[in-house]
């Protein structure tokens, strides 16, 4: 029975806390059938990290590649590689070496901070206006749509994680515009929408996007949904994909995807 984590960290990242071999176990005793490994690649430098902490190194390619090539000829698991690439739009042309040093199955478009601020997780957001923040963060994402490369577009809103898990809440409402406006420009160019289901136990409590976004996704002609759990240690590994195949399935989506060589795979989602 097919069951696909798209979006997940090891010791390549250097926020991942397991090692491929802890993420292959994790992954067969969730009762997954297929993962796609996703490091992360941030392309603006280090500007998002505050100061006191540690400059993150590039990503090995070489390195992570060659292990995951060796360890899936043995792997009781169909294994994917894949990238994240972060804040393509502050750093096109290292994106643009890194998409071009491997073969990638798979890649990940993200937005992990706005031009000038942290990386939203270490953001505080007291006395913030979360309305401009956002609305710059949208604008920024559809930025990133319209001209960067990638295969499906990760946490539509990722910093509602840490805006919760700071004790504070959003309306997304107000941004449905916005938001309109990415999705249909994703479904236009026939790129994917990442289903990450990192915040489906957390304070947030709802998949990214969740149910009202997808349906929109799908009303505006989207076909290609891809779902990942964002998991950097192995108790996350999995967790939520079944809540988000029922999610799709009422938001009108027959299959989701996973990706080969950058081709979208679909997997029929009623045979599950
Ligand atoms: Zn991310
Ligand atoms: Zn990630």
């Amino acid at each position: 029975m097919f069951k696909a984590d798209c979006h997940l960290h090891t010791t390549f990242s250097p926020d991942g806390r397991q090692t491929p071999e802890q993420l292959i176990e994790a992954s067969v005793a969730a009762g997954l059938t297929e993962i796609t490994v996703t490091e992360h690649c941030e392309c603006n430098d280090n500007a998002a990290l505050p100061p006191e902490e540690t400059p993150w190194p590039d990503l090995d390619v070489k390195a992570y590649t060659e292990t995951y090539e060796k360890l899936r000829k043995t792997a009781p698991i169909k294994i994917n590689i894949g990238i994240e690439i972060g804040q393509a739009t502050q750093g096109r042309e290292y994106a643009e070496k890194m998409l071009s040093a491997y073969d990638w199955d798979f890649i990940l478009g993200s937005l992990h901070n706005v031009r000038g601020e942290y990386d939203f997780y270490y953001m505080n957001y007291e006395g913030k206006d979360l309305g401009m923040l956002f609305s710059q963060y949208f604008d920024q994402l559809y930025e990133t749509v319209d001209t960067c490369r990638f295969s499906s577009l990760s946490h539509l809103y990722y910093p509602v994680r840490y805006i919760y898990r700071q004790g504070q809440t959003l309306d997304l409402e107000q941004f449905d515009e916005k938001i309109k406006l990415i999705l249909e420009l994703l479904a236009k160019k026939g790129l994917g929408l990442e289903i990450n289901t990192s915040s489906v136990n957390d304070c947030f409590g709802d998949l990214v996007p969740g149910y009202k976004y997808a349906k929109m996704f799908r009303q505006l002609g989207g076909e290609i949904v891809t779902v990942g759990s964002d998991s950097h240690y192995t108790e996350k590994v999995g967790t939520g994909i079944d809540t988000a195949y029922k999610m799709l399935k009422e938001a009108g989506f027959s299959a989701v995807a996973t990706f080969e060589k950058q081709k979208p795979v679909f997997h029929n989602i009623y045979n599950i």
